[in-house]
């Protein structure tokens, strides 16, 4: 899963290149950055490795989402309506924008189940927020074309999806914005970081201002520019560019390891008819982050997660206990919020981590492990 387990020399020049110069940060000084643009270079990079016209590099895939609520214009009183299985950035930007989260259910994939929306929609909704969790798609294009028949708009949590794509398309560019995180557990990182992107130029205009205090980022004087809106501080500095710019480059190698590991686990497990997997809409299209299992009831998964444990398979999540909406309980509105099929879904699911770095027989010797395991 995470880039930072293959931290090398690539990343070490490119922070040297922004060290050398002196210019930390990614606006100004274009007098003496030596013609280096590390988060300009890393934008333009991802929006054509995932096919996007713009993007724009942050602070980090919190910032990303609060900037993607923001420049699609939502804010106080609107709904917005998001997965009950995800990171609780997700809920945290909603709010944060002033905005009320609504939960729709997940379904197999583990994403929001878009015949689950319509029944929480309202006068009120604005927005839909899927999260591609673990690496991999919510069943998109029926989101996006429900969004387009209701009027709705569509941001794409992806930040746990970079390299993921729903027949050939990629994660993150079907929605009017799509957010990537690049923290330190991410499939690529910056250390910190983050990035939107989007195919509508007056949403990346808005973008780019809001995540600068407004500034229009026109001319190459900070000080004459114009701040045709209010804005926040959600800037990346150059040399945490400097670093994902590295590990971007090494994105399909990443996807390449990922996709054999998880493979030769999957097909291991395939022998135990008891473990059914998680659906993906699209397999090809799995970045291969995690490989996610079911199994029969709530208390066998328990017991099977406790077991893996013991055996010393690490990296396994029982996820159920840790759920977004569980955070908000102490909040009276939310304590009455019931989601059965997410309740259901989520009491039977095990997440595995992929590693980059097993080596093949770390692999077998995991392999045995969890076969000891499930053999029981
Ligand atoms: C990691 C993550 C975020 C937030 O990213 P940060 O860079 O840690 O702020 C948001 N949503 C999901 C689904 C994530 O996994």
């Amino acid at each position: 899963m995470p880039g930072f387990e293959i931290f090398g020399d690539e990343e070490r020049k490119e922070v040297q290149d922004v060290l050398d110069t002196g210019v930390l940060f990614r606006y100004g000084f274009d007098g003496v950055r030596k013609g280096y643009w590390k988060a300009r270079t890393f934008e333009s990079e991802l929006a054509s490795r995932i096919g996007s016209d713009y993007s724009h590099l942050c602070s980090s895939g919190t910032a990303a989402l609060g900037i993607a609520l923001a420049a699609c214009g939502i804010g106080a009183g609107d709904e917005v309506i998001v997965p009950p299985f995800t990171f609780i950035a997700t809920v945290e930007a909603v709010i944060f924008a002033g905005a009320v989260p609504v939960f729709g259910e997940i379904d197999e994939t583990l994403c929001l189940d878009p015949g689950s929306i319509e029944s929480v929609i309202t006068p009120r909704t604005k927005a839909v927020l899927p999260v591609h969790m673990c690496g991999a798609m919510a069943r998109i294009e029926e989101i996006k074309n429900l969004c387009s028949q209701k009027g709705l708009i569509l941001i794409e949590d992806a930040c746990q999806a970079l390299g993921a794509t729903f027949n050939g398309k990629a994660l993150g560019t079907f929605g009017n914005m799509g957010c990537f995180s690049f923290d330190p557990v991410k499939t690529i990182t910056c250390g910190e970081g983050g990035a939107v992107v989007t195919d509508h130029k007056e949403l990346y205009t808005l973008a780019d201002a809001f995540a600068d205090h407004g500034h229009d980022h026109i001319g190459n004087d900070r000080g004459l520019e114009d701040h045709p809106i209010l804005g926040t501080n959600f800037r990346i500095s150059e040399l945490n560019a400097a670093i994902g710019l590295a590990q971007l480059r090494k994105l399909d190698f990443i996807l390449e390891k990922q996709r054999a590991h998880k493979k030769a686990i999957k097909d291991a497990l395939t022998a135990f008819p008891e473990i059914d997997f998680r659906v993906l809409p699209d397999p090809e299209g799995d970045s291969a982050t995690f490989l996610s299992f079911f199994l029969p009831d709530e208390a066998k998964a328990r017991e099977t997660a406790k077991s893996l444990n013991e055996a010393g398979v690490d990296g396994c999540f029982y996820w159920y206990d840790k759920l977004s909406v569980q955070l908000l309980d102490h909040c009276p509105d939310y304590e009455k919020v019931e989601l059965p099929k997410s309740d259901g879904i989520m009491g039977r699911t095990i997440s595995m981590l992929i590693k980059l770095s097993w080596t093949e027989e770390e692999l077998s010797r995991r392999i045995e492990k969890m076969a000891g395991v499930f053999k029981k």
